[in-house]
């Protein structure tokens, strides 16, 4: 435990500065951080020298005294400053594997964007654009006037417009049209949708009061008539999306409330979350309302989101009543929830993609994976199956399998897709009989460990790797990185 004294004086600061291994992180990172870091880095090399030296005091000192022995060369401690330059300048927003079989999967982003979108959007944070300005006329203008003429095609609508997510369009409408007084909403329809999206929580932020009419499984027109009154500034309907509700039930169609909010005065709302504008049937996928049936139903407005089955940036559009969009718009909300220029310039050509339906299943990313067909992913597990197993060695066994993909974010909770990914099981996990190791999880952790992570789900002792959002054109990459998997997968011992 004992080390030399001498082992504690380290080269001083300007020296190490001054030395010419230095140079290129003093260009690369600046003198400020690179100052500091070094700093941090000699602070912490004295620290574990010392510990090395003296008594040791606790376990925690022991761990690091037993440690090897940093390199107290300049060259080593500038090899080790240069690793943590590296280390801290490293984007913590990373591109992974999406293996989940959940194509809108909120947590790793939801819509991935059409090379068309991406384009845009480089260019328009390279340039000044016409984001508020209207180029004929030379005048001021108006962000939403940028999509909403394509908006109002593809939905029926007749205005619309845009904020940064559907929680925001459906808080803003509540804002500008029920401050101050009574939204109906039958209680089968209150829903929470992940991350703390309440209906009775952003209607008390908006300033409307929640009238809840029905029950959670039968909701009938007269229990929606009855709570019409004075106070009633809205009536809103929304897509349960991440539940069903069975059996004995009853629900008020938009169509069947339109005619009641028209006779009364009072706007029909449909929160209609993912909100598709095309009919999916045509590609063999089940039917989801769309927002144009929606409106032609009779809603006054609907709201959505840009990022799920649409397939753009994430983004709430308003679509409907040109009265209550114009009031909606005045509001100081819409101010504060308003898209960026990014969205608007990735939005705009996804919609245009919309203008040949019959190309969409090939050019619009989110259907061309929902539409992948089967042969095409079992061909690709086929051609992975092999390289995988190499990898893992003999503790895994890789068999090619069928299983189910979600659409996610919402759309359709209850349907799932067939497809074909490659299912991973521990090689006789059962016979040894091994109690504390758990070696899907060591493996799940090193799949997370590559330098493009890769994420798959574990269920029923198994690993599962969906690869419906692996497509060919990654496929090289993907099976490249699996040799990484090898050395790193030596087994430790169980605890
Ligand atoms: C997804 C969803 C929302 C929230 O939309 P974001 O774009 O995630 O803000 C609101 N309502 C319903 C019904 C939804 O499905």
């Amino acid at each position: 435990m004992k080390a030399a004294a001498a082992n504690l004086r380290l080269p001083a600061v300007h020296a190490l500065l001054d030395d010419p291994a230095c140079a290129p992180l003093l260009a690369q990172y600046g003198r400020e951080q690179t100052v500091d870091a070094l700093r941090a880095l000699l602070n912490d090399v004295r620290a574990r020298l010392l510990a090395a030296a003296g008594p040791a005091v606790d376990a925690a000192a022991d761990a690091v005294a037993d440690a090897a022995p940093p390199d107290t060369t300049a060259a080593g401690l500038l090899a080790l400053l240069g690793e943590r330059l590296r280390a801290a300048n490293v984007s913590r927003l990373r591109p992974v594997y999406n293996l989940t079989g959940t194509v809108l999967h909120t947590n790793l982003g939801r819509a991935l964007l059409p090379d068309e979108a991406v384009n845009a959007v480089v260019e328009a944070l390279r340039w000044p654009m016409n984001l508020e300005w209207d180029i004929e006329t030379g005048t001021r203008g108006d962000r939403d006037n940028l999509v909403e003429q394509q908006l109002r095609e593809l939905t029926g609508a007749e205005a619309v417009t845009i904020v940064n997510n559907n929680a925001a369009a459906v808080l803003l409408m509540l804002n500008a049209l029920a401050s101050g007084g009574e939204v109906i909403v039958s209680r089968g329809e209150l829903v929470e949708i992940g991350g703390a999206f309440r209906i009775p929580d952003i209607m008390a932020r908006a300033g409307a009061t929640l009238r809840e009419v029905g029950t959670t499984n039968r909701t009938h027109f007269k229990d929606y008539a009855e709570a019409a009154g004075e106070k009633t500034a809205l009536m809103m309907k929304v897509h349960t999306s991440n539940y069903a509700i069975t059996g004995f039930t009853k629900e008020v169609t938009t169509a069947e409330l339109a005619p009641l909010g028209r006779e009364r005065g009072i706007p029909v709302a449909v929160d209609l979350g993912s909100g598709t504008l095309v009919d999916l049937e045509r590609w063999g996928l089940p039917h989801e309302t769309t927002v144009r049936e929606t409106i032609a139903a009779g809603a006054d407005l609907v709201t959505f989101s840009g990022d799920k089955l649409l397939g753009g940036p994430q983004c709430g559009i308003i679509a409907g009543r040109a009265d209550l969009i114009a009031k909606i718009k005045k509001n100081p909300l819409k101010r504060a929830l308003r898209v960026s220029k990014l969205t608007l310039a990735a939005l705009e050509p996804v919609l245009n993609l919309y203008r040949a339906p019959d190309l969409l299943a090939e050019r619009l990313t989110t259907l061309r994976l929902l539409t992948r067909p089967a042969a095409s992913m079992q061909a690709l597990a086929d051609s992975l199956a092999e390289p995988l197993q190499a990898a893992l060695g003999a503790s895994y066994a890789v068999t090619v399998a069928p299983m189910l993909s979600q659409i996610g974010s919402g759309a359709l909770p209850v349907a799932s897709l067939p497809s074909f990914g490659l299912a991973i099981r521990a090689a006789g996990a059962k016979a040894s009989g091994n109690k504390g190791s758990n070696p899907l999880g060591a493996l799940e952790r090193r799949l997370r460990a590559l330098p493009c992570p890769v994420i798959g789900r574990i269920a029923d002792d198994t690993l599962w790797l969906d690869l419906r959002c692996l497509e060919q054109d990654r496929r090289d990459e993907f099976a490249a990185q699996l040799a990484q998997l090898a050395p790193q997968l030596q087994e430790r011992p169980a605890a």
